[in-house]
């Protein structure tokens, strides 16, 4: 163990270190440090634990989300087909409803 006193803040040139931080073996002021889940990390080291904790589910993000995308062009496609066989179909139906309608209305 490297004497502190000597050590200076990385973020703080004037302030005395009171703590190392295990992970990136920096120095740091009772300000900069951290303590996570019984570890004593700094603030950028705490981001990048948190960040690695979200790594696992990043690693599921790469995959989940072309898969999240696949799926929303499918539900897109299935939407507009739907959409499309609905607005191919709804003139039609319009129009034999009108000519219906225009022949009772005439009574022809
Ligand atoms: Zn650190
Ligand atoms: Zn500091």
């Amino acid at each position: 163990m490297q004497d502190l006193t000597h050590q200076r803040c990385h973020h703080h040139q004037f302030r005395e270190a009171v703590a190392r931080c295990p992970e990136c073996g920096r120095f740091f002021c009772r300000e900069c440090i951290t303590e996570h889940a019984d570890k004593v990390l700094c603030a950028s080291c705490l981001g990048k634990t948190s960040g690695s904790d979200g790594a696992s589910s990043n690693r599921f993000h790469w995959f989940f989300r072309p898969a999240h995308f696949l799926l929303g062009l499918m539900l897109m496609y299935i939407l507009f087909y739907y959409l499309a066989q609905f607005l191919l179909a709804f003139p039609s139906s319009f129009h034999e409803g009108t000519l219906w309608q225009s022949g009772w209305w005439t009574g022809s």
